[in-house]
């Protein structure tokens, strides 16, 4: 806002006018310190549209995900309990955990860029926050409410019929969404395979699923109903991070100051309404700020609670249809660009984000590409000693943990690496591994006694496929002094 239009407006001296004073408070915060509730109006507009194909496109997938399989894996698993984590249907097992750790923090730096160029288009238009807030919970609000007038003068309201039964139909809905959100959160944990079988099952046969579940399910209904933009303003660390990674050359949604200042009610005049003398383009209508989800004036500038939704752009772009003036007083530019009227430019803090990210990018890549088809562990079994055979053969005995991490079968069999050293006795079957599994065993190694005197010698495996080796594995062996 201008010095001048606000202090005609505040009636403050410009001496007393503070532009900055909008910072401390926040919108749905009054002055008791009392949550303000927020009824953004239902916004309209060729960006909400696409938003809204947008946001069902991701609730789409979300859905499908579970179900969507790929060489056998599911697209996402994150199954924490068991360790199990498949990305695009690649397992990583806990012996990939740097993998994982890495492909995190090359996801994080794509985040860091992209935020610096487009700000928080991604809380606005696919964060599952926002979907599910504005598309599904505020549209059932909307439905069974009516519009932010509306739904103000039911809150007003003391309970009577209407009340308890729009409010109650409509925490229904919210509950029932929240469990279908509930049971999507559980597929994508223990897989859609368990999750099915966990549904059939009573909850008194199943209480840990079922457990999960409702936890999942509460917490999302106590989301949608209660938090609701407070997830965004004040809890979600993406969010708290705007203000380090966002730069006056970010691409974010403003108004521009320089068009739209010093803002004022159109006149009456013999040939309709007009902008008063001297007047920029905004006509103070506030539509901006009665769509606003988090309850903010755009027009203050970029602000942390802004999750760049573009309700306000659809809002401010039908007021100019209306009145006559070129859209686009509220949109996506850089505060740079606003005042320069120059394009968008690439900055060196943007070049070197996506070096960085180009270089963790190749070394996942190539990491990835490299990582070996079988990881084993093998170590002497934990508490025993060595064992005196018939024969006079030294024995030790070792746990095997091996990961085969191909979409194929694998016998394996076991050798020492000097053959003429000791002899390999499997405990049960042959060791087959199936894929995209763990196997895990015990097995023993003979020494001759001459060979085995000793506390501690180093013992080399070598893990074989019919006649291919695959790896070799380091442990100890124990014999008698
Ligand atoms: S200021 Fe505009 S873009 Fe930002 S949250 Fe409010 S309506 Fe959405
Ligand atoms: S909607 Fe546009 S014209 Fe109306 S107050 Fe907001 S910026 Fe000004």
């Amino acid at each position: 806002m201008s010095a001048s239009a606000a202090k005609k407006k505040s009636g403050q001296s410009l001496a007393e006018w503070d532009p900055e004073a909008f910072r401390d408070s926040i919108a749905t915060v009054d002055a008791q310190g009392k949550r303000k509730w927020i009824f953004p109006k239902k916004p309209e507009g060729r960006l909400y549209n696409a938003r809204k194909i947008v946001a069902y496109l991701c609730i789409a997938l979300l859905f499908a995900g579970p179900f969507i399989k790929i060489n056998g894996q599911p697209l996402l698993l994150l199954n924490i309990i068991e360790r199990k984590f498949v990305i695009m249907g690649l397992i990583f097992w806990p012996q990939d955990f740097h993998l994982f750790m890495l492909a995190m923090v090359t996801f994080f730096v794509f985040i860091v860029l992209f935020t610096v160029i487009f700000g928080r288009i991604w809380c606005g238009w696919t964060c599952p926050q926002t979907i599910f807030m504005e598309m599904v919970f505020r549209r059932i609000e909307y439905w069974i409410e009516g519009d932010a007038a509306q739904q103000r003068r039911l809150s007003e309201m003391p309970w009577n019929e209407e009340k308890i039964l729009k409010r109650g139909g409509k925490l229904f809905l919210f509950a029932l969404v929240s469990l279908v959100i509930g049971n999507a959160v559980m597929a994508y944990i223990i897989g859609i395979e368990e999750l099915e079988k966990a549904v059939l099952l009573a909850p008194t046969e199943n209480w840990g699923s079922f457990s999960f579940v409702l936890i999942f399910s509460a917490l999302f209904f106590f989301v949608f109903t209660y938090l609701r933009e407070q997830a965004c303003i004040a809890i979600c660390p993406y969010g708290r991070l705007q203000g380090v990674l966002l730069s006056k050359e970010s691409l974010v949604v403003s108004y521009d100051h320089v068009r739209g200042e010093p803002r004022g009610r159109m006149t009456k005049t013999d040939e309709g309404l007009k902008t008063a003398e001297g007047n920029g383009d905004c006509i103070d209508c506030k539509l901006c700020v009665a769509v606003c989800p988090t309850g903010i004036d755009i027009r203050h500038g970029t602000q942390l609670e802004c999750i760049n939704c573009t309700a306000c752009m659809d809002g401010c772009d039908s007021i100019m249809d209306k009145v006559g003036k070129a859209r686009g007083l509220v949109r996506i530019a850089s505060h740079t660009g606003i005042e320069t009227k120059t394009p968008f430019k690439v900055t060196p803090r943007i070049i070197a984000y996506s070096a960085v990210l180009l270089l963790l990018a190749t070394v996942l890549v190539t990491l990835l590409a490299s990582r070996s088809s079988i990881e084993t562990t093998i170590l002497r079994a934990p508490g025993t000693l060595f064992q005196t055979q018939e024969e006079g053969w030294i024995s030790n005995m070792y746990t095997y943990e091996i990961v085969n991490k191909t979409m194929e079968s694998y016998p394996i069999e076991v050798r020492v690496a000097d053959p003429e050293g000791g002899r390999v006795r499997i405990v049960g079957q042959q060791m087959v591994v199936p894929p995209q599994e763990l196997a895990k065993g015990v097995f023993f190694l003979d020494l001759p006694k001459e060979k085995a005197l000793g506390q501690k010698h180093k013992i080399q495996f070598e893990i074989w496929s019919g006649d291919k080796k695959l790896e070799e594995v380091s442990t100890n062996f124990l014999g008698p002094l």
